[in-house]
């Protein structure tokens, strides 16, 4: 058996992820191993499946002399991830004090990781995907109704680190460590906080307790944080526990990795990842923007290993909150074979005002997706409420009334239409 605590401490939590953690990333059976001249490469079938042109310009401006190989390992990524403003002015241009500040470090840190911010880098000042990674002045300003933990979840945490609030089901913070972080992210009172989560793998010896005294849990979410930035051999010790427990019928991971790190999608983590069926995984999916050649690739190797992928979006101002920017990204999401799940109302962390729509734009949002798109491309919209309520689903108005025993429904036309509320006596 492997000795899974060899390497005890949750390195990634420092963001120190060594070159011996893992296996060669990304696809070594698809990169050259040689450092050649990118230009060269990008004319070969090896590279261009293994590097789009923008990262392979980012890279070639930003990482000279760093070869694709490199670029394409997760732990290269997370090493070489965007810290501090002075890198973030750098790479991305700063023209003045109110372009982005890092005052709110403390909070959460600024972290992106260099793929991503090849994906940002040439776009204007208000291109969405920049909103979402580059913290803002906007942060700094706490407006009405806004508190750290608005979910409450460490009131519903029975132990550290493990929030059980829905009956049959318990989510398991595996880590507080994400490799890119969202300005906007619900959880930003525990993850990159040392002293708010897990920094060993004996710390899940607790939650794996808790989880098997208690039979009623028969679904357990494993998120943090971003689980799948820890690296192999934790993943599989983790998941190895969860199916020891015999009420745990099935798993599921919450990921924004695809998105922002898809390099870490190796082959090997997906053949760990396939031992432990039925395992499922959340996506966290912002924009259109990110449905890159690299995402898609990651998604298809999960999808083709038998995992369900469903995708989460969080509804930002200024980001995604138009039909045509959420029919996009929902339409797009299908064709990587990820299953839209559910769109979030955004929660009312500190300094979140900026990114918070009305509930009136989502519901408006929905009504313009339903009927006009494939039903599977429509989202659960939902308000996860304030104080632990837990998911509220929130529809449009489709029933209108009843005249005498027909209800009236309205259509996605706007049309209306009866229905027979009754049932006829079939004797
Ligand atoms: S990936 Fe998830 S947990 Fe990590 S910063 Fe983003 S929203 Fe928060």
């Amino acid at each position: 058996m492997k000795n899974y605590f060899e390497e005890d401490s949750l390195d990634s939590i420092r963001g120190d992820i060594r070159e011996e953690d893992e296996p060669p990333g990304f696809a070594t059976d698809e990169v050259p191993d040689e450092t050649e001249s990118s230009v060269a490469l990008i004319n070969s079938k090896h590279s261009i499946e293994s590097i789009a042109p923008t990262s392979l310009k980012f890279l070639e401006t930003w990482f000279p002399g760093t070869s694709i190989k490199e670029w394409n390992k997760w732990q290269w990524q997370v090493r070489n991830s965007i810290t501090n403003s002075k890198e973030l002015s750098r790479l991305i241009g700063r023209k003045s004090h109110s372009d982005f500040t890092t005052e709110n470090n403390d909070v959460l840190p600024l972290r992106i990781t260099p793929y991503y911010a090849s994906l940002i880098w040439e776009t204007p000042q208000d291109h969405p995907l920049r909103k979402t990674v580059v913290p803002s002045l906007a942060e700094m300003i706490t407006g009405p109704g806004e508190f750290t933990d608005p979910l409450h979840e460490e009131d519903d945490s029975p132990i550290p680190n493990l929030v059980h609030r829905y009956p049959d089901r318990v989510l398991f913070l595996a880590t507080g460590f994400c490799s890119t972080y969202c300005r906007y992210c619900t959880r930003t009172h525990m993850v990159s906080q040392k002293d708010k989560c897990h920094t060993g793998i004996k710390d899940w010896e607790e939650a794996f307790k808790y989880i098997a005294a208690h039979p009623e849990v028969r679904d357990v979410l494993v998120s943090g944080g971003d689980p799948l930035t820890l690296p192999d051999a934790q993943i599989e010790y983790l998941l190895t526990r969860l199916r020891e427990i015999p009420h745990v019928e099935i798993i599921r991971i919450g990921t924004k990795v695809p998105v922002v790190l898809p390099m870490r999608i190796t082959p090997q983590l997906v053949s760990i990842l396939r031992k432990f069926h039925p395992l499922y995984i959340s996506i966290h999916f912002t924009h259109a923007s990110e449905l890159t050649m690299e995402t898609t690739q990651a998604c298809e190797r999960l999808a083709n290993a038998g995992i369900p992928l469903g995708s989460q979006t969080v509804l930002l101002a200024g980001v995604n909150d138009t039909t045509e920017a959420m029919k996009t990204l929902m339409q797009g999401l299908l064709k990587t074979r990820v299953r839209p799940y559910y769109l979030y109302q955004c929660d009312p962390i500190p300094g979140s005002a900026h990114f918070r729509t009305p509930v009136s734009k989502g519901i408006e949002i929905i009504r313009s997706l339903r009927g006009f798109t494939t039903g599977y491309a429509v989202p659960q919209y939902v308000i996860d409420a304030p104080g632990g309520g837990g998911k509220i689903p929130l529809l449009p108005e489709y029933l209108k009334g009843k005249e005498g025993n027909d209800l009236l429904l309205e259509n996605f036309e706007g049309k209306t239409y009866k229905y027979p509320d009754v049932i006829g006596d079939l004797q």
